[in-house]
């Protein structure tokens, strides 16, 4: 080192103009890292020129050779030698352009830097012109060729000049596996063309142009991955963000499946992840990765596309906007529990089980579907249960269920009072809702059972587990899990209103408390009283809860009181609405659930169910998990062999 310093300060040499090809040699270090580079910037330039069929010819991993064939407008043969110029282009000639460039070249150096670094030739038939042209970028040798309209370039022998640089490469395999991924990214964007990729002379990949995206998505990643995803289509000011989300079922251990794309271009970036990473935050287990698509169309004088050299980072004018944007176009999409759009019908001809998420392409039928605005009586008395037969004529849950007409719907005695039936939601319920079944005729009652996505109940398994039967088969449910978010979820709404609604006690509760959770009571009442809590000192050492949150008051209230107190010590009074505002409720909706080895009557049972299909992110538990599993006739026939 100090040798290296001393010789340099020594021996200091004149400041001097780099040679061209130097330069291009460092401009490629930063813009061609491996074959999968090269393969990126060519088919860029295919696409730049109006292509609809795209090439690409490898041969050991890229490193021999790739070839990109395009059938785009070609280069005039007097601008074939411009093409290789360093910062030569033709797709901007100002700043003004430069700051609203919508191709995805605009630098003019990747043709120079890879013909640095490899053996270039460029062959091309412009439009209209009645040959083609090809040059060897080494000896600059321009002859005419044949070729239809288009343009093949030939990269041979990448690194060959710079063997340090090959040395980093990876075997074959990997390096063809990330060159795949390289045109994966284009196809992705851009459905209307077609890609097809061949390695030492055999097709590895292939995809024809798709009259939709999701036609090149299922073409992409399998067909599954549409019944595994939501439809992302949000416009928010003057962004807009489309895509594909996939559900949180189908999230992965890896960030492997995560597509960003800005203006067609595909990047990486923190504002964009970030604002994924929140909107699944609430349904997503762990650390599992979502899977997603997502284009964000914005005014291209709103992102700096020039940051970096391979134009895989971008700069957002307002973080912001974008940031929200993104959050709620995939907040939106994932809210629509998918219970309310199981398949009551496999309607696909194949015998196939329709997928999971039926109404994906029918975005308005699954959301006709769900009953809107429940309300959520307060009183006891007129509870939940209560709720899903409402009498209000534009009810959908009685417009879903063909023969729950409004006559067979009874009238319900409000304000039951009296002593609080359990679990919570049959509050007052329970017998109107045995007297609504049993006054159906059993064969209308099996038809409007077929109708609902999650069936109908048939027991109670372990204490733990509602199965039911749909028109697939059977549905397995979680029922603490699944009554917990339904909770959760009222909660949330209610707090989102301004605060939510309590419950006084007949008889307040008191326990014996903390000094500390005493002076949590008095810094904090007002956060109390907006999560519907009312609890005041009794004694110097004991509290009394007084109300309880209205959808939580079948729970215990000391054990409630408790919790929510111990969580409100750990943060800032005037904070936590704000920050821990999800957990909070998270929290108290453990203890408004029903609680393994409850028994639970059928009708209870399907109380919940029909619940359930209309709750948002009911299919996930609080904490991610799922809620329900659909086992199809099928899957049970597998089990058994039949039909083998
Ligand atoms: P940039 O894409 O940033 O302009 P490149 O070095 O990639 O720079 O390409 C230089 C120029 O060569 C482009 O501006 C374009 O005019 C032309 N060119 C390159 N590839 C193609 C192609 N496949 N079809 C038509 N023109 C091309
Ligand atoms: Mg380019």
């Amino acid at each position: 080192m100090s040798a290296l310093l001393s010789s340099s300060s020594a021996t200091r040499r004149p400041i001097r103009d780099l040679p061209d090809e130097l330069i291009s040699q460092i401009a490629a270090g930063e813009v061609v890292e491996r074959p999968a580079s090269v393969v990126r910037e060519l088919v860029d330039n295919a696409l730049d020129a109006g292509a609809s069929q795209i090439t690409v010819r490898l041969a050991a991993g890229g490193v021999r050779l790739i070839a990109v064939e395009d059938d785009g407008g070609g280069i005039p043969r007097d601008e074939l030698p411009l093409a290789l110029r360093r910062h030569a282009t033709s797709k901007i000639a100002s700043l003004a352009e430069l700051e609203s460039v919508g191709t995805m070249g605009f630098r003019g150096e990747a043709l120079a830097s890879i013909a640095s670094i490899a053996e270039l030739s460029l062959l091309s038939r412009h439009g209209g012109a009645d040959s083609a042209w090809q040059l060897d970028a080494r000896t600059g040798e321009l002859r005419p060729a044949a070729r239809s309209q288009g343009t093949t370039v030939e990269v041979r022998e990448l690194f060959f000049a710079t063997p340090a640089r090959r040395k980093f490469l990876k075997t074959d395999a990997t390096e063809l596996a990330h060159c795949i991924e390289a045109v994966r990214r284009h196809a992705l964007a851009r459905p209307d063309v077609g890609f097809a990729i061949w390695h030492e002379g055999r097709l590895v990949e292939q995809w024809r142009i798709a009259d939709t995206p999701a036609q090149r998505l299922s073409d992409v990643f399998g067909e599954d991955f549409i019944g595994q995803s939501v439809q992302v289509d949000h416009g928010e000011g003057a962004l807009h963000v489309r895509g594909h989300a996939g559900v949180p079922d189908a999230a992965r251990s890896r960030g492997d499946q995560q597509f960003f794309y800005v203006n067609g271009r595909f990047v990486r970036d923190k504002v964009l992840l970030h604002a994924v990473r929140a909107a699944y935050e609430d349904v997503l287990h762990g650390q599992r990765q979502p899977v997603f698509v997502l284009h964000l169309q914005i005014d291209p004088t709103r992102v700096d596309v020039n940051v970096h050299p391979t134009k895989i980072e971008v700069r957002f004018r307002d973080g912001r906007e974008v940031h929200s944007a993104v959050r709620h176009a995939i907040e939106n999409a994932l809210a629509a529990p998918r219970a309310a759009g199981a398949a009551s019908t496999d309607d696909s001809g194949t015998g196939r089980p329709a997928p999971l998420l039926r109404g994906y392409d029918a975005p308005a039928a699954a959301l006709a579907w769900r009953q809107s605005g429940i309300p959520f009586a307060a009183e006891r008395g007129a509870g939940d249960w209560a709720a899903m037969w409402p009498t209000a004529p534009a009810a959908p849950s009685a417009a879903a269920a063909p023969g729950a007409d409004q006559e067979a719907a009874p009238t319900l005695p409000s304000g039951l009072g009296g002593a609080p039936l359990q679990p919570p939601w049959t509050a007052g319920g329970a017998a109107a809702g045995a007297l609504r079944l049993s006054s159906t005729p059993p064969e209308v009652t099996a038809a409007a059972a077929s109708d609902w996505p999650l069936g109908r109940a048939l027991a109670q398994l372990q204490g733990i587990y509602i199965l039911a039967e749909n028109t697939q088969g059977l549905v397995i449910v979680d029922m603490h899990a699944a009554h917990e978010r339904i909770v959760y979820e009222r909660l949330k709404t209610q707090l989102d209103g301004h605060a939510i609604a309590s419950q006084p006690l007949l008889i307040p509760a008191t326990f014996a408390a903390t000094p500390e959770e005493v002076a949590t009571v008095e810094t904090c009442s007002e956060v109390l009283g907006a999560l519907g809590l009312e609890v005041s000192p009794f004694s110097p050492r004991t509290l009394a809860v007084r109300a309880v949150p209205a959808p939580l008051a079948d729970g215990d209230p000391v054990a409630l009181a408790r919790s929510v107190l111990a969580e409100l010590a750990q943060h800032e009074a005037t904070t936590v609405i704000q920050r821990a505002q999800h957990e909070l409720l998270a929290t108290m909706a453990c203890h408004g659930a029903v609680r393994a080895n409850r028994r639970l009557t059928l009708d209870e049972m399907n109380g919940l169910l029909r619940q359930m299909e209309a709750t948002d992110r009911s299919d996930q538990c609080n904490h991610g998990r799922p809620t329900w599993r659909q086992l199809s006739v099928r899957d049970l026939d597998g089990l058994f062999l039949r039909g083998r």
